[in-house]
């Protein structure tokens, strides 16, 4: 497996999940984008959490999400904070919302694409990165 272009450095996935999140990541290795959501009251919570944020059940169900979303905002990163970013820059964080979990807010990396031609509103779609055997991450491209 190859990493897309425009994925941050593997040290910056060094993830280590807890209950709540570990579905997320065991999903991920699948390829599968999942969002948990309550099942008293129908609420997505991302980033997932013991509580929803709405009715404060604590019982979710995974949700498998398309990833077909759109950037509700960004920036282009273009000085590198750390030395390990030297290579990486120019890259787009983003913060992304999605068709299929009304609400989910996610901050991610956007990769394979222009960094200049990302626009809030711009579409994004799925673009895994597999980042070693444990950790696949979720980053996005410009759709279209
Ligand atoms: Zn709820």
């Amino acid at each position: 497996m190859t990493r897309p272009a425009g994925a941050l450095p593997a040290e910056f996935a060094d993830v280590h999940p807890d209950a709540w999140t570990e579905p997320f990541w065991l999903a991920n290795r699948e390829q599968r984008l999942t969002i948990p959501k309550c099942v008293n009251c129908g609420t997505f919570r991302f980033p997932p959490g013991p509580f929803c944020h709405s009715c404060r059940h604590q019982e979710v169900e995974q949700v498998e999400i398309s990833g077909a979303g759109t950037v509700y905002t960004y920036t282009v990163v273009r000085h590198a904070v750390v030395p390990s970013l030297a290579d990486s820059v120019p890259y787009v964080i983003a913060v992304l919302e999605f068709d299929d979990a009304p609400g989910v807010r996610m901050i991610a990396n956007i990769v394979e694409s222009d960094v200049d031609a990302v626009r809030i509103g711009s579409r994004v779609e799925l673009a895994w990165d597999h980042v070693d055997d444990e950790v696949t991450v979720p980053r996005f491209r410009l759709a279209g």
